[in-house]
C-alpha cells in the first residue's frame, strides 16, 4: 500500500515521517529561517484534542507533527493508513543535538523542573562534542512569564528551541509566542529533559521494542494511571471512526 505524507487520527494530523524525513524537514525550516512549531504528537495529545478545539487548532496548524508513540502506529493501521516510523521525542531530541553538533545549530532548552534543562544541557554537550547549548531557563508557562522567556531567547540567536512544559502548554507556550521568536525550529519535548538528565529512566531497548514502554512509565510513575485512562479511551474511538468507515 502506498504510503500517505499525512495521516489524520481523530481529526488530528500527522505527518507521516521517519526520523531522517523528520530532521531533513527541521534543517529546511532553519535555511528558511523563519519560526516553526513542531510538535510530537501521541495518543494523549489527540484525546486532549477532543475535548480542548483550540488544542486541536494549534496542532492542525503546526508545521510538522511527528508520530510519537506505538498507539498512533496501531490506530494508523486501524484507518487503513499506515505510518512508517514511530519518531519518538526522546529519540527525536538526541538525533537533533547529534545533527547541531555537526552543523553548529545552537539549541535553546526552556522548561522542565528547576536544574533539569541545565543538567540536559551538560548530558547533551558531553555526549556530542562540539554541540552549543546556547542557553537554558526553567521560566514558567503561565502567561505573564513570557515576555521574560523570550526576551532571554532572542538574545541568543538560537536555530532551536526545545520547550518542556508537557502538553497543552507547551504548544500553545510556542504558538502565542512564535510572531516574536527569532527561532526556526520550535518543538515541545514533553519529558524529554527528564529523561535525558536522568531524572526519569527509560524502558530497557526490549521493552521499547515490544512498544511496551509506557508500561515501563506506569510502573515507575504510578501516578500517571489517571492520565493513561487516556489510552483505552483513545482504542475505543479509533474503533469506533474504524467502523463507521467501514460501514
Ligand atoms: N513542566 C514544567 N512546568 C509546568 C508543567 C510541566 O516545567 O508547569 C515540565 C515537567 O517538569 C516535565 C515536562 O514539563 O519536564 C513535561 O513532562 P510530562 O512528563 O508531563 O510530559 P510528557 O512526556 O508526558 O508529555
Amino acid at each position: 500500500m502506498a504510503h500517505k505524507a499525512q495521516v489524520r487520527i481523530l481529526g488530528i494530523r500527522v505527518d507521516n515521517v521517519t526520523y531522517g524525513e523528520a530532521l531533513a524537514r527541521m534543517e529546511e525550516f532553519i535555511a528558511d529561517g523563519r519560526p516553526h512549531l513542531v510538535t510530537t504528537v501521541n495518543p494523549e495529545f489527540i484525546m486532549t484534542a477532543q475535548r480542548d478545539p483550540r488544542f486541536a487548532k494549534i496542532l492542525n496548524e503546526a508545521h510538522l507533527n511527528l508520530p510519537d508513540g506505538q498507539g498512533l502506529v496501531w490506530a494508523a493501521r486501524m484507518l487503513g493508513a499506515p505510518l512508517r516510523e514511530r519518531v519518538t521525542g526522546v529519540d527525536i531530541v538526541l538525533r537533533l543535538a547529534e545533527l547541531s553538533a555537526e552543523r553548529g545549530y545552537r539549541v535553546y532548552l526552556l522548561g522542565a523542573a528547576e536544574g533539569v534543562a541545565a543538567a540536559a544541557a551538560r548530558e547533551l554537550e558531553s555526549r556530542f562534542p562540539g554541540l552549543e547549548i546556547a542557553g537554558t531557563f526553567a521560566g514558567s508557562p503561565a502567561l505573564p512569564e513570557d515576555d521574560q522567556a523570550v526576551e532571554r531567547i532572542r538574545r541568543t540567536r538560537s536555530d532551536l528551541l526545545l520547550v518542556a512544559y508537557g502538553a497543552p502548554h507547551q504548544e500553545a507556550w510556542i504558538h502565542r509566542n512564535l510572531v516574536r521568536l527569532p527561532v526556526p525550529v520550535c518543538m515541545g519535548v514533553g519529558g524529554a529533559l527528564d529523561f535525558i538528565a536522568g531524572k526519569t529512566k527509560r524502558a530497557p531497548r526490549w521493552v521499547q521494542r515490544l512498544g511496551l514502554e509506557w508500561l515501563h512509565r506506569l510502573a515507575h510513575e504510578p501516578w500517571r494511571w489517571r492520565r493513561m485512562m487516556a489510552l483505552p479511551r483513545f482504542a475505543l474511538l479509533v474503533l469506533r471512526d474504524r467502523s463507521r468507515q467501514n460501514a
